[in-house]
C-alpha cells in the first residue's frame, strides 16, 4: 500500500539516522564542544531499525532507504545493518522501478573512514555513497569540519570508486564568505575525479543558530558561476530528488545543486526520516516528532507501527517555511536529525 499524504504526494524514501554521534565537528552543523549525546540505550538497535524499515519496505512500499546520522560510519558493525536491509523486498506488486527487488540502499558520509568500510559496505549489499566534501584547501577544511582530515576524505572518496560504488556523489554545503570562493575548484575536481558533486544552500540547521540568510549562496549563482568556466545546460526533471543537475557540454559529467532556500522543491518531496532515538519525522524542518522507537519497547505491533506512521504522514506539511517569519527552527540540529 501507497503510503501517501494529504497533498497528494507519495512517500518512496526513508532516511535513517543510526547514530547522533560524529567524528566532525561542521561548524554549520555542529558546535565544537558540548553536544549532548543519547544513551546508548536510546539508540535504536539494528534489529529495530529492521523492524521499521521492513514496515516501511514491505508494507508502504518505500523503495529507498539512505543511512545518515551523525556519521554513519562511527557506529559499530555497520555492515551488519545494511545486510540485514539488503534482506526487504519492495512487494511484487507496487509500481516502483524496484518491485520484487531489494530496495536501493544509501549511505551519506564523510568519507574519512571509507578506505576501511568501503568494500565491506558494498558486499553487505550497499548500493550508493554521498561523502561530504565543503573545501579542497587544508587549512579550510579543518576551520570548517574541526579536524585535519583532508587527506583521509580524499582517499575514502577513492576508496568508494575502487569498490564499485557507481555514481559516488559529493555533497559540498556553501557558504558565503567560507567556501563560496571553491565553488568551481570543486567542480574541476567533479569533473577531474569522475564523481558528481551537488552543491547544497546552506539551511538553519546549525546547532549554534547563527544561520543568516545572507550567506546563502542561491542556486542561480552556482550555476551561473560554473557555467562561466565550464559551459552547462540543465538536465530536465529532476523528479522527486532533490537535487537539480546540470551537464557539461563537453561530456565530462555532472553536477547538481540543492536549492532548498532560493527554490524549496517541498511540492515533490517523497521523504521522510528516522532518528537515531526512533523519532519519526515528515520534515527535515518538522517541529513535531512521532516516537515509534517507544511504541515499539511498549509492545505496539506492526500494525500499530503502521497507523501511527499513517497518522504522521496525514500531517505532514506541504512545505518548510524558511523565507516566512512565521518559521520556527526545528529543536534539533542536522546531526541530530540525520541529513
Ligand atoms: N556525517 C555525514 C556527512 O558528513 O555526510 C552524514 C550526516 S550530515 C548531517 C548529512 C549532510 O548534511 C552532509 O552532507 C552535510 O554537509 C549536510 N549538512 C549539515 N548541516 C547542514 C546545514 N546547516 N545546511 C546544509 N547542509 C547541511
Amino acid at each position: 500500500m501507497d503510503l501517501v499524504d494529504p497533498f497528494g504526494r507519495t512517500i518512496r524514501d526513508l532516511r535513517i539516522s543510526v547514530t547522533d554521534r560524529c567524528n566532525f565537528r561542521c561548524t554549520y552543523c555542529m558546535p565544537e564542544e558540548g553536544m549532548k549525546w543519547l544513551q546508548r540505550s536510546d539508540v535504536m538497535s539494528f534489529e529495530e531499525i529492521e523492524r521499521l524499515s521492513r514496515i516501511f519496505v514491505e508494507r508502504f512500499e518505500v523503495d529507498g532507504l539512505r543511512l545518515t546520522g551523525g556519521e554513519p560510519t562511527v557506529r559499530a558493525h555497520l555492515p551488519r545493518l545494511v545486510a540485514k536491509l539488503a534482506t526487504l523486498r519492495v512487494p511484487a506488486s507496487s509500481s516502483s522501478p524496484l518491485a520484487g527487488r531489494k530496495p536501493d540502499l544509501s549511505i551519506t558520509t564523510n568519507g574519512a573512514t571509507f578506505r576501511l568500510l568501503a568494500k565491506e559496505l558494498k558486499t553487505a549489499g550497499l548500493d550508493r555513497t554521498n561523502i561530504s566534501l565543503d573545501t579542497l584547501q587544508r587549512e579550510k577544511f579543518e576551520q570548517m569540519t574541526r579536524r585535519d582530515e583532508l587527506v583521509r576524505v580524499l582517499d575514502g572518496i577513492e576508496a568508494a570508486k575502487e569498490a564499485g560504488f557507481s555514481p559516488v556523489k559529493i555533497n559540498a554545503v556553501i557558504e558565503r564568505g567560507t567556501n563560496d570562493d571553491e565553488i568551481v575548484d570543486l567542480a574541476t575536481y567533479g569533473r577531474n575525479h569522475d564523481v558528481e558533486v551537488r552543491f547544497i544552500e546552506f539551511m538553519p540547521l546549525d546547532a549554534s543558530g547563527h544561520w543568516m540568510n545572507s550567506q546563502v549562496v542561491t542556486q542561480d549563482e552556482i550555476v551561473a558561476m560554473i557555467n562561466e568556466i565550464y559551459p552547462i545546460e540543465q538536465v530536465p526533471a529532476r523528479g522527486a530528488a532533490p537535487a537539480d543537475r546540470w551537464r557539461y557540454l563537453d561530456g565530462k559529467g555532472m553536477i547538481g545543486v540543492i536549492p532548498t532556500i532560493s527554490k524549496p522543491f517541498c511540492g515533490d518531496c517523497d521523504r521522510v526520516r528516522l532518528t537515531a532515538d526512533g523519532q519519526f519525522r515528515t520534515c527535515l524542518f518538522a517541529t513535531t516528532e512521532f516516537d515509534l522507537l517507544k511504541m515499539m519497547r511498549a509492545g505496539a505491533t506492526d500494525d500499530q507501527v503502521a497507523e501511527e506512521i499513517q497518522r504522521a504522514v496525514g500531517m505532514k506539511w506541504a512545505g518548510h517555511q524558511i523565507n516566512q517569519v512565521t518559521f520556527v527552527k526545528p529543536r534539533r540540529s542536522m546531526s541530530q536529525i540525520g541529513g
